[in-house]
């Protein structure tokens, strides 16, 4: 696609073109000062690049394609929204949770200040005329974890879908009918019958995306990781944006590589700092500065406890159900047992955390936490409880998507590294 088609492109979709010049320009200033400046990335990277830039141009178009073409699109947040059933009736989710620090003062539109950077940053794009998404979906759907998001679907219009707080018998009946709700709701939309066979393709199509991305992630237990930390958050923050059969396929040409680099004895890391899990909030697109700043500091990110990490590819829907109403169950138990900080009590976390740094081999845990999320902010002190009983220390960073505080978080992560065991260089 040529330059010119793309501004065509964007203007169809009502983007506002001086103003996404601005979010573009900076954006890409951060793209090539942090993941793009990392040394020795495998030549794979290359798909997951253009697919950072092609969510603001060609992945546009296809969208809009398959929209000309009479397909449904919704916008989805979070990763409770069950992407197999809207697949399974046609319906394309779009994710729209955004990770640019450019248009967070846009919110102040409609959202008060003291709020989490993502919705910020979401909703900033949105009134700002700069996301690409917002013409192209007939709904938006949200969920109930937290109180900001809750009310600022209300304040939207959005349909919702109710995400339990505790997890007892009761709630898990309450998210089965939900799920089943979300079906009907989808159904209606695009006017196709979720059947057994389509669902049965479409949970076999969402667990292969879920199973490239955990392959891509084990390499990174080895001693010696094949891929960085930063590149292995660009590989997640694509995986949702991305058309599925395209993401899978640039997954396994990187995992062929990782392959090759092993044999070749290349790691992605000049020295063996120490092993780091990073806990707590998701980084979407566009925001990797806290991996970032420990990278570039001389640790190295072996692993992501977060929903652009092993929250989203850890657990599959199970494949073995023949009959409809089996496969919906099995759905909403592989959601229902996501480990976000909305739970209480949230034990399957920590249980998830320790066996993590012991598969993983973490020599520290980093809590990334954005600003406000207090669920995440506050449960980090129950995680560290767990952490001191195995002597495993850690670093609590809140922050949002500026790079404002760069260097005060380089002078933490320096005092913090001198905390973990030496490790033979
Ligand atoms: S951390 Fe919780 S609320 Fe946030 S995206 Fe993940 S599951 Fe959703
Ligand atoms: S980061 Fe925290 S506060 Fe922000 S939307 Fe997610 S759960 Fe809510």
């Amino acid at each position: 696609m040529t330059t010119m088609d793309t501004r065509e492109l964007l203007q169809k979709v009502g983007v506002n073109l001086e103003l996404h010049d601005q979010l573009i320009a900076y954006n890409n200033k951060l793209f090539e000062a942090t993941i793009r400046s990392a040394p020795n990335r495998p030549a794979a990277m290359e798909y997951f690049d253009s697919a950072f830039h092609a969510s603001h141009s060609s992945r546009v178009g296809e969208i809009l394609d398959y929209r000309t073409r009479g397909g449904k699109s919704i916008g989805t947040f979070c990763i409770y929204v069950p992407d197999e059933i809207a697949l399974a009736a046609g319906v394309l989710p779009i994710p729209l949770c955004g990770g640019s620090h450019w248009p967070v003062d846009y919110a102040d539109k409609m959202f008060p200040r003291d709020i989490c950077p993502l919705i910020r940053s979401t909703f900033g794009m949105a009134f700002s005329e700069t996301c690409p998404y917002k013409k192209l979906k007939d709904a938006s759907v949200g969920e109930t974890t937290c109180d900001v998001k809750k009310k600022a679907w209300d304040l939207l219009g959005f349909e919702v879908m109710e995400v339990p707080q505790k997890k007892a018998a009761v709630d898990r009946d309450l998210w089965l009918s939900e799920v089943i709700r979300f079906r009907s709701f989808v159904e209606k939309l695009s006017g196709i019958t979720v059947t057994a066979d389509r669902l049965k393709e479409t949970i076999k199509l969402v667990n292969k995306r879920r199973r490239v991305l955990q392959t891509v992630n084990d390499f990174r237990r080895l001693p010696n990781p094949p891929i960085s930390g930063l590149d292995a958050l660009l590989v997640s923050q694509i995986a949702l944006s991305q058309d599925i059969q395209i993401f899978i396929s640039g997954c396994e040409r990187l995992i062929e590589e990782l392959h090759q680099r092993i044999k070749q004895g290349i790691s992605a890391y000049q020295h063996a700092g120490p092993r780091i899990l990073v806990a707590g909030t998701p980084s979407p697109m566009g925001n990797a500065k806290v991996h970032y700043a420990l990278e570039s500091s001389g640790l190295r990110v072996v692993a992501d406890e977060s929903c652009t990490g092993m929250r989203y590819y850890r657990d599959l829907v199970d494949e073995s159900p023949a009959d409809l109403d089996g496969m919906m169950k099995a759905i909403a138990d592989r959601y229902f047992s996501i480990d976000c900080s909305c739970f209480s009590p949230n034990k399957e976390r920590i249980e998830n955390i320790l066996r993590t740094i012991d598969e993983y081999d973490i020599d520290g845990v980093v809590h990334n936490i954005l600003s406000f999320c207090h669920t995440y902010n506050v449960e980090a002190g129950i995680v560290d409880k767990a952490l001191a009983k195995i002597e495993i220390p850690s670093l609590k960073i809140v922050t949002d998507y500026s790079f404002e505080d760069i260097e005060q978080l380089r002078v933490r992560i320096e005092s913090f590294s001198e905390l973990l065991k030496p490790v033979m260089t």
